[in-house]
């Protein structure tokens, strides 16, 4: 019997080079390696798996920032009690080191409170800042300034928050704090007489317009509940994460902790929506490059960029084009997929290698104590 397979059935008919002329990036030199760092940033890009990553660099000409990093690993997310964890028990693992049940906040399996690593800088007199475009009561940002038994208490975490002393907070969910349904109290009243500059959109529309007070605390709330889409006109979260790195350095003795979250493409991935994942994908990637400019300038500044988890079972389909990528998504809903890790600046070499998330916060923790033996 005479078999014959058409050519196109195996797809390997050439139609040129996938990504032509196109410019891969060459990883960054590894700075200042005598010294430990005085400052740590972690950007978290929630639900960003390692698709969404390599759609975006296609999507992108075949280049974004996360190519410049000298160290990169690889980060098991799953929870206490779930192989697919949420961005409340994936927000604690990386946090407070403790792996937490769905829906836990900054607390450990029985719902007691574990410190968090911006507690720990602050124990050492760092400066603190969040910067996030979901509201800032939201189960990550929360993570590193709260302690509930539920991510769903809103409220109270937005009490913990005005407690918290942070220096800078970027993000929305200004309601929270001055129209509360459980009590009358104006928690952004209460900042202001804690020594806040008290910013919203209401009063700038942009934070670019905003001038800082100096010697105050500052808040800049960029929406009621959760901001606007990078699509339907977003556009502060490049901008206010550098603006935090340079405030907090300028106003630092002991160095500074900060946390930047691409809060959105894990709603992207919830909506299956390509366009949605795409558009905050590289909304995150331009900060990235913000934080890695400072960084560079900086020479003593450890970037971490990961993720708590994957969402949408993301794939990129066969064809796929340089610049229009097609995709699908398995679901609407996170995946247990491991997570990668990127890394940059001194101590940035234990990074590296396949471990948990909450792995990633003894690593910080070890670059925070490394940070108490600076000359
Ligand atoms: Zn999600």
């Amino acid at each position: 019997m005479l078999l014959i397979f058409p050519l196109t059935l195996f797809n390997c008919g050439s139609s040129g080079p996938a990504v032509g002329n196109s410019k891969a990036v060459d990883p960054m030199p590894n700075a200042n390696k005598k010294n430990p760092a005085k400052n740590l940033i972690l950007m978290i890009g929630d639900g960003m798996g390692l698709t969404q990553i390599t759609a975006g660099i296609y999507d992108n000409d075949n280049s974004l920032s996360f190519e410049k990093f000298p160290v990169t690993g690889l980060m098991k997310t799953h929870s206490y009690d779930n192989l697919v964890t949420d961005s409340a028990a994936g927000g604690t693992a990386m946090a407070c080191g403790v792996k937490t049940y769905n829906n836990g906040v900054g607390v450990d399996k029985d719902g007691i409170p574990v410190k968090s690593i911006l507690e720990e800088a602050e124990e050492k007199k760092m400066m603190t800042g969040i910067v996030v475009t979901s509201s800032l009561v939201n189960a990550t940002p929360a993570c590193f300034m709260a302690h509930q038994k539920l991510r769903a208490f809103t409220e109270p975490i937005a009490e913990e928050i005005a407690n918290s002393g942070v220096d800078f907070l970027v993000g929305g969910g200004k309601k929270y704090f001055d129209r509360r349904d459980s009590d009358e109290r104006n928690l952004s009243k209460e900042m202001e007489n804690k020594g806040y500059q008290i910013e919203d959109f209401i009063d700038h529309q942009k934070i670019q317009d905003v001038e800082i007070i100096p010697g105050k605390k500052f808040v800049y709330f960029t929406a009621d509940d959760d901001p606007l889409t990078k699509i339907t006109g977003r556009d502060y979260l490049p901008y206010a994460s550098k603006m935090g790195a340079e405030f907090l350095k300028s106003n630092s003795e002991n160095g500074f902790f900060m946390m930047i979250e691409g809060s959105q493409i894990d709603l992207g991935g919830h909506a299956t929506n390509l366009k949605y994942v795409m558009s905050e994908l590289k909304d995150f990637d331009e900060t990235i490059k913000q934080v890695l400019q400072f960084a560079e300038a900086d020479g003593e500044t450890l970037v971490i960029v990961t993720a708590d988890h994957e969402t949408g079972g993301m794939g990129i389909k066969e064809g796929s084009k340089l610049n229009n990528i097609k995709a699908d998504f398995i679901y609407g809903r996170h995946t247990g997929t491991m997570v990668p890790v990127f890394a940059y600046g001194p101590g940035s070499e234990n990074f590296t290698g396949v471990f948990d998330n909450t792995a990633l916060y003894k690593k910080m923790k070890a670059a925070l104590i490394t940070m108490d033996s600076r000359e």
